[in-house]
């Protein structure tokens, strides 16, 4: 029998994410093989071996991967460091011919996501940015419903995700702007394009509003921030961001009834309920898995991108606008 090709993933930046959701994920998953890492941090190194079997062979720092172009074994390196490293290392992993999966938030700019998007079409390589939610089934059932409207057109959307963490250390990548910390960034991606896949739409304006209860914590970013997202039909999201309260919900109202996501981005329990009595239960199993075979089979040509790096670079274009709208407290238009 012909067994099924996989494709060869290496992790870039070991921190949180890879360490106890990608890594774990990529072994349930049927297109993928955990086969190589990109560190700049040798002490992990030895226990990342052990526990996947990776051979030396396939070990690299952020100085040595463009190596990765003589390595066959690696098909996609997916970047997973603080966001404001994302272009400097998938322009790296491109170049060397590889794949690119890129953590949410894309990048900084509208002008990086740009780039990012450039140098993987250059080099002739897939690229998808790592919004699991997309990938989710009940999130895709509810994101269908803006096609067969059960409940009448959509008159308002209320989108908010946060955590209430109330703040890391100073030196730690989120509390610092220049590297992409901060709730709208790290946070506001989730409702920003939650409300954009479940009305299938793109904003063409913005409001926000800052809000700080901490200001001796957050010295350099936003802790919780407000906005709105105003559609081409006038339809407007309200919506929500925060790393100091915990909210975490996506409801659609419509002329005749509403459906609802809550939690709307937790790793696991995303439930769908509906004004008509429907409950999808949340999924077995991991996001991250379904996430990474999906990209598989489009890297294998057996199935689209669902989320290409336009995706990301339709957020970060909002995230600049709300920032720039809650700094002046006006309206924005894109
Ligand atoms: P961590 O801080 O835990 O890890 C980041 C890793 O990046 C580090 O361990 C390090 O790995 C590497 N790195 C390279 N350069 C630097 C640097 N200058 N400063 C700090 N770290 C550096 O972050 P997370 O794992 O939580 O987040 C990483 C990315 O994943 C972010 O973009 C985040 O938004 C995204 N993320 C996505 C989630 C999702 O659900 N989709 C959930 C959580 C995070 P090494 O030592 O190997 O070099």
């Amino acid at each position: 029998t012909m067994s099924q090709r996989k494709v060869g993933v290496a992790l870039l930046g070991l921190g949180n994410y890879s360490t106890h959701l990608l890594a774990p994920a990529l072994q349930a998953t049927r297109f993928c093989e955990l086969r190589g890492i990109v560190t700049g941090s040798p002490e992990k190194i030895p226990k990342w071996q052990r526990r996947y079997g990776i051979p030396d062979a396939n070990v690299y720092s952020y100085d040595t991967m463009h190596r990765l172009a003589d390595n066959p074994d690696i098909d996609v390196v997916y970047v997973v460091t603080p966001t404001s490293l994302h272009l400097k290392y998938a322009e790296r992993a491109a170049s060397a011919g590889k794949h690119v999966w890129c953590e949410k938030p894309m990048a900084m700019t509208e002008a990086e996501c740009q780039r990012m998007i450039d140098v993987c079409n250059k080099n002739h390589v897939q690229l998808a940015i790592g919004y699991r939610m997309q990938h989710e089934p009940n999130t895709r059932a509810m994101a269908n419903y803006a096609q067969t409207s059960p409940f009448g057109t959509i008159t308002s959307v209320s989108s908010f995700a946060g955590y209430p963490g109330n703040g890391l250390p100073a030196d730690n990548w989120r509390m610092q702007k220049d590297m992409g910390g901060g709730a709208l960034y790290d946070m506001g991606v989730y409702p920003i394009n939650g409300a954009r896949f479940l009305t299938g739409m793109n904003s063409v304006a913005v409001t926000g509003r800052f809000e700080k209860s901490h200001p001796e914590i957050f010295t350099q970013v936003d802790e919780t921030t407000y906005f709105t997202l105003e559609f081409a039909n006038g339809l407007i999201a309200d919506c929500g961001t925060s790393v100091v309260r915990g909210f975490n919900h996506l409801q659609v109202d419509c002329e005749s009834g509403w459906y609802r996501l809550a939690p709307m981005q937790s790793y696991s329990g995303v439930t769908a309920t509906t004004s008509s009595g429907k409950r999808l239960a949340p999924i077995k199993g991991m996001q991250q898995t379904l996430q990474m075979d999906n990209d598989a089979q489009a890297i294998l040509g057996q199935g689209p991108i669902l989320v290409p790096g336009e995706e990301g670079l339709a957020d970060i274009r909002l995230v600049q606008a709300i920032f720039k709208a809650a700094e002046s407290g006006r309206r924005v238009a894109l």
